[in-house]
């Protein structure tokens, strides 16, 4: 690091902004605070390692690996320009991140690129979670392991939304996503481990959605998103577009990365539904994504 970016250390370190800055061979050069805050990657996790290297691994929104294909940071590396993308990082802990992430090339005096920088933002729910898991835990609406919002409170949050939809016409949609072959990673990997796949998985539905849309764990390895205010095409296109980033959430276990898949119901709620009419509905759909072969989406 020269002594002229050591002025500018300082005043990067207090930003809200992840940045980090890649050499021309897309090594990591640097990482600031908030960069390990987003990520849970320290400095001393990425420094000299490539950014392609099996760390943040972004994938696009359809699922497709930017280090394998159209990197936004290696093609500014070749041609100069700035480029702005919005992808979903790897954390440290296995889930996946939406972030917003913009590049830009790094000259010398001479004006020849001899990296690339890269800022980006956290564009999920994560502070939203945070603020209503405080206030779920005071009414003991909160599930323990995954921190989301447990049975009772996503039971009582449809009837909710079902009287919502029957006095002003709003419209809601049920996601109910239930882990493929899941006993099968207690019976290979342990408990322990098979509960930080679940809180990973957990943390990936809650964070990819709206903040006021709300993703709860139903049952064991059961979750039930209530998604607000949305049609039936919108609802798939959200609903696999999850499964896919489930199916991207990568947990590290003894010498292995684990990663599971989801098999989904979605349907919009309507008015002679009830809680159980929806729910049972729901769980129909994804147990036809089950005999479809997993890890797929169902509407109905
Ligand atoms: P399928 O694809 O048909 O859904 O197969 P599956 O193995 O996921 O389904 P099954 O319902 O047979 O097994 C669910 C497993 O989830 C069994 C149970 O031990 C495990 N499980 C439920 N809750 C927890 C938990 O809190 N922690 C852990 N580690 N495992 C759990
Ligand atoms: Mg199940
Ligand atoms: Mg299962």
């Amino acid at each position: 690091m020269d002594a002229y970016f050591g002025r500018f250390q300082e005043l990067l370190d207090q930003l809200y902004d992840g940045v980090y800055f890649v050499d021309n061979q897309r090594r990591i050069t640097y990482w600031n605070h908030a960069a390990e805050a987003i990520t849970g990657f320290s400095v001393a996790d990425v420094l000299g390692r490539s950014c392609a290297d099996n760390i943040l691994t972004h994938i696009d929104s359809d699922g497709h690996s930017l280090c394998r294909g159209s990197c936004p940071l290696a093609q500014t590396l070749v041609d100069g320009q700035s480029r702005e993308a919005e992808v979903y990082l790897h954390h440290r802990r296995g889930h996946r991140v939406p972030v917003a992430i913009r590049v830009s090339a790094i000259r010398d005096a001479a004006g020849q690129i001899v990296g690339a920088a890269e800022l980006f933002n956290d564009v999920s729910s994560s502070i939203a979670i945070r603020e209503r898991f405080r206030e779920l835990e005071k009414l003991a609406y909160v599930d323990a392991l995954t921190e989301l919002a447990n049975r009772r409170y996503v039971a009582k949050e449809i009837q909710q939304r079902i009287e919502e939809l029957k006095r002003y016409d709003w419209k809601s949609g049920l996601i109910f996503a239930d882990i493929d072959h899941f006993k099968r990673i207690n019976d290979d990997h342990g408990h322990n481990v098979g509960d930080q796949v679940l809180k990973a998985v957990a943390r990936t539905l809650a964070i990819n959605v709206r903040s006021f849309d709300l993703f709860g764990r139903w049952g064991g390895e059961e979750f039930l998103g209530i998604i607000r205010n949305i049609d039936e095409s919108a609802l798939l296109f959200l609903a696999d577009r999850l499964r896919m980033l489930v199916a991207n959430t990568q947990v590290a276990a003894a010498s292995s990365l684990l990663s599971v898949t989801v098999s989904v119901g979605v349907t919009i709620m309507t008015l002679d539904d009830d809680l159980e009419k929806a729910v049972q509905r729901a769980d129909r759909l994804m147990y036809r994504s089950k005999c479809e072969g997993r890890n797929r989406t169902t509407l109905g």
